[in-house]
């Protein structure tokens, strides 16, 4: 078997393989840490999450590493604005991001290097551009890449020299301004920038006066540290990351090193908000503690922030998470009909059979595993397995039978990050008319009028209420 990703470097889908040893070499642009992620730079990390299951469910190992960027403009203005300090203003933020990841049951990466902690392999980086005169200083202390000499640049981008002097900013918001330094040209960019008053206290001694480094720079040292100098094999983030971030990554790291920086570019599409890329520019943002102040579960923000296509942009809406509540459900009396076969109970189900165990054959479900390792089709893979779901297939097999379809159910939940019977959902009083219907939910059941029952069912799901059955009653939870 073999997982394959469309690569944006190539435009086309290619397999992904090591291309050396046995790991796949993966490096993700992590989070800037000043202030909480949202819920669109999750999109990014749960698709990137996603596919290091998939390839853990495939059997291919991954040493996926996912920087934090704890030193950038962004990062030294909000902390000296809240009178703070870099390092504690961007624990906190790191801290808060790492529990909003375990929230949303994303697997750590392998490594997790911050920026500020790589300054003398950056500087180092940088002696190596100079002396390779792809690089150069000004008089005020600033280092320069010099882009005319790297005959590559604007390759992933597919960007051609005159596009590229048109672009006046970075996807990072910061405008290229070419009063402000003494650049050769327009498309050089900053390696090294000499400290400025508003600085602050963050600046750092290096052989062209102090300063500190370049945004684009940082991820090119970390990569270079975290994979021992190798190529890699795959590079991650969102869409907005390709110009000028990654271009000028592999400029940077190609010409100091003098081999190919990466083989396969992987780019997630926006989530948008009306129209506009979710952003905190823009102020159109809802952070994960915002959802869930609202009831909406971290697992029900996973799988609306995983069920379309990565390469499409995916419109948020509260109707969208309304709906991947009740899928999760739906998963629920799935898993749960297959249970009742082979006897076990829902509380042990995560642990039996969501796992990363390989499956050879997944049966009926062979296809939402197609659909995942052919691209990561995460809503041909959904579609899939409500597919199979609709075909009730637990009526027709023997406790072996769907012991087997839990197994490879269990391995496609995994793959997708996807936990049931999670026991955070809000348990409130249910009103008397819930009760009502429930009541005659259970009623038609016992007279085995299982269509009326399955009815009151989705009627009930609709109203926001999840009837779970017991041997001798039911119990009610609420779920939005
Ligand atoms: P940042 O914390 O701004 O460095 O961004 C972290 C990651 O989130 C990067 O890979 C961005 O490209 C990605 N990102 C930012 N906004 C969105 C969005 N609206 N949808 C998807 N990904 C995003
Ligand atoms: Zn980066």
């Amino acid at each position: 078997m073999s997982v394959e990703l469309y690569d944006t470097f190539s435009r086309s889908v290619q397999t992904l393989s090591p291309w050396s040893g046995d790991k796949l070499r993966f490096y993700c642009c992590g989070p800037t840490v000043y202030g909480p992620a949202h819920i669109g730079n999750f999109r990014t990390f749960l698709i990137q999450d996603t596919l290091c299951r998939v390839l853990k469910v495939d059997g291919t190992c991954v040493q996926h590493v996912r920087n934090i960027t704890d030193l950038d403009d962004k990062t030294i203005f909000q902390s000296q604005a809240e009178g703070k300090n870099l390092s504690e203003f961007t624990t906190y933020w790191s801290e808060k991001f790492h529990s909003d990841c375990a929230a949303l049951n994303m697997l750590a990466p392998s490594a997790e290097p911050s920026a500020v902690a790589h300054i003398p392999q950056m500087i180092n980086l940088v002696e190596k551009l100079i002396e390779k005169k792809h690089a150069y200083a000004t008089d005020d202390g600033s280092v320069y890449f010099r882009v005319s000499s790297y005959k590559d640049y604007g390759r992933l981008s597919r960007l051609n020299q005159r596009e590229l002097k048109t672009q006046s900013s970075n996807s990072a918001g910061q405008v290229n301004d070419a009063d402000e330094y003494d650049r050769e040209s327009v498309t050089d960019f900053a390696l090294w920038k000499s400290r400025k008053p508003e600085d602050g206290d963050n600046y750092w001694p290096s052989p062209w006066g102090e300063g500190r480094p370049g945004w684009h720079l940082e991820c090119s040292a970390m990569v270079h540290s975290s994979f021992d100098g190798e190529t890699i094999d795959l590079h991650g983030g969102g869409i907005d990351l390709c110009f000028p971030h990654h271009e000028n990554e592999i400029a940077q790291s190609e010409c100091a090193h003098g081999k190919e920086f990466c083989k396969h570019w992987f780019h997630t599409a926006h989530l948008m908000v009306e129209g506009e890329k979710m952003s905190k520019s823009l102020g159109n943002l809802y952070t994960l503690d915002d959802l869930c102040a609202k009831g909406f579960s971290p697992m029900a923000i996973r799988y609306t922030l995983i069920s379309s296509s990565y390469r499409q942009q995916l419109n948020f809406t509260f109707d969208g998470l309304h709906a991947s509540q009740s899928a999760l459900s739906k998963l629920e009396r799935f898993a749960q009909s297959l249970l009742d076969k082979t006897g076990e109970a829902s509380k042990d189900f995560n642990a039996t059979y969501v796992t990363a165990e390989t499956i050879k054959d997944f049966g009926l479900l062979a296809k939402a595993w197609d659909a995942l390792r052919q691209n990561l089709n995460t809503a041909a893979s959904l579609g899939a397995i409500f597919g199979v779901i609709g075909s009730n297939p637990a009526a027709s097999l023997d406790a072996e039978g769907a012991r087997s379809m839990l197994r490879a159910f269990g391995s496609l939940l995994y793959a997708l990050g996807l936990e049931l019977y999670k026991t955070e959902d809000k348990i409130i009083d249910a009103p008397a008319d819930i009760i009502a219907l429930a009541n005659a939910r259970w009623a038609a059941k016992q007279s085995k009028d299982f269509n009326k029952s399955d009815a009151l069912r989705e009627e009930l799901i609709e109203k926001g209420w999840v009837v779970n059955d017991e041997k001798d009653g039911f119990n009610l939870e609420y779920r939005s």
